[in-house]
């Protein structure tokens, strides 16, 4: 059941809202970080996926670092008091100014995705006087089970340094003395349920390493990246994603030698399941074909993941669930009021019969909802509530 239940009679704010359950994203964290330091992995937590203060605020105070994707990202975690030395910067595009910023920061390593960056960050480090740790982001051709949207680690993807390039790679190094390279890291996408793909990518990154090993180059740090999904269609049954077999499984197939230290990039399976996107519905019609619509207040300017990758959120009827007696069910698609025929959460799902002024949640929504809002149609960004907290 939502979180934010409501009462019978209670007020709710102005739709559409976010609202996170600060409790559950504190208990998401004590699994997570209690499964990784049973073998003494460090997480940083990918800040693409969510930069709301009082999130950032718990997932700093559990000891995270913070993983960043852009400039931007690395000027908010500094902000939001994450230690530089707890900062990597990847993404496979960096302007200038972003790398410049971040090497005045002193962040821990630039995740590097081709032999051109690592020659502009060797220049832009020398300009500073500085040297700085890179990190190469492998794209070591592992294909998860995913949206190909979302999947990032197969040969044609654009991210990452391709193996065929290894080569060249570690030539180029030796002749940039303003970078030294500290580890190898990796992202192969995101949502990924099956921890057969995580197997498999430990065993990619053993021979990667050892690669590099025989060439003389001592990897300090292996970054596995993030990618655990969550349950999109049982957020009750499992709020908490299984933090344990995911790691057990890094902790059963990489070899890590005494003196490494092995990352994870998290964001979704910190964030996701914490938050939800309350909406209520403005009108309900029928097709001429005899579809019915709820037309809801938040639309894909809210949440485009539905619009974007065809993710499916669950949706829930909070003053249908609030009443006593129980509504008929019927075939309900729930569409946002955008001017976009994308723009729909759901398709002929069973729901309860609806009507204007219910109100809604859709679920799971705390990851990739409110960060990649938009002003599309002149909306406002949606507020954000926060609850559970100490
Ligand atoms: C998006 C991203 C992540 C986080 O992915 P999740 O699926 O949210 O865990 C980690 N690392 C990199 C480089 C990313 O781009």
């Amino acid at each position: 059941m939502s979180k934010y239940a409501i009462k019978p009679g209670a007020t709710v704010p102005p739709t559409p809202f976010y609202y996170y359950d600060l409790d559950l994203l504190r208990r998401t964290l004590g699994v997570a970080t209690e499964e990784a330091n049973r073998y003494g992995y460090h997480i940083h937590y990918a800040m693409k996926a969510n930069v709301e203060r009082p999130i950032l605020e718990e997932i700093r105070r559990a000891g995270l670092g913070a993983d960043c994707v852009s400039g931007y990202e690395v000027r908010c975690a500094v902000e939001n008091g994450f230690a530089p030395e707890k900062i990597v910067f990847a993404g496979v595009g960096k302007s200038d100014g972003e790398i410049e910023y971040a090497i005045e920061q002193g962040i821990f390593a630039f995740n590097c995705e081709s032999l051109q960056e690592l020659e502009v960050i060797d220049g832009l480090a020398k300009a500073q006087g500085r040297r700085v740790n890179v990190a190469l982001r492998i794209n070591p051709d592992v294909r998860p089970e995913t949206h190909r949207y979302i999947s990032t680690g197969q040969a044609e993807s654009k991210f990452g340094i391709s193996y065929t390039e290894v080569d060249e790679a570690l030539a180029r190094l030796n002749e940039l003395p303003n970078i030294r390279i500290v580890g190898l890291h990796f992202h192969i996408g995101s949502q990924i349920r099956n921890l057969e793909s995580f197997a498999e990518l430990a065993e990619r990154v053993n021979e990667i390493a050892r690669w590099f090993e025989e060439r003389g180059v001592t990897l300090r740090h292996l970054n596995m990246g993030g990618g655990l999904g969550i349950d999109y269609e049982g957020p009750d049954e499992e709020p908490i994603p299984d933090f344990a077999g995911y790691f057990r499984t890094f902790h059963d197939h990489l070899k890590v030698r005494e003196d490494q230290t092995v990352h994870f990039e998290l964001g979704r399976s910190i964030v996701a399941q914490c938050g939800e996107l309350i909406t209520r519905v403005l009108f309900t019609k029928t097709t001429a074909g005899g579809a019915r619509f709820a037309i809801v207040d938040a639309g894909m300017t809210e949440l485009i993941r539905p619009a974007l990758y065809h993710a499916h959120h669950r949706i829930e009827n909070l003053t249908a669930e609030a009443e006593k007696e129980k509504r008929a069910m019927g075939v309900y698609s729930i569409a946002g009021p955008i001017c976009e025929s994308s723009d729909v959460f759901a398709r002929e799902i069973e729901f309860p019969e609806s009507r204007r002024g219910d109100v809604l949640a859709l679920r799971s929504t705390g990851a990739y909802g409110s960060i990649m809002a938009s002003n599309y149609n002149m909306r406002p960004i949606a507020p954000s509530i926060f609850g559970g907290e100490e």
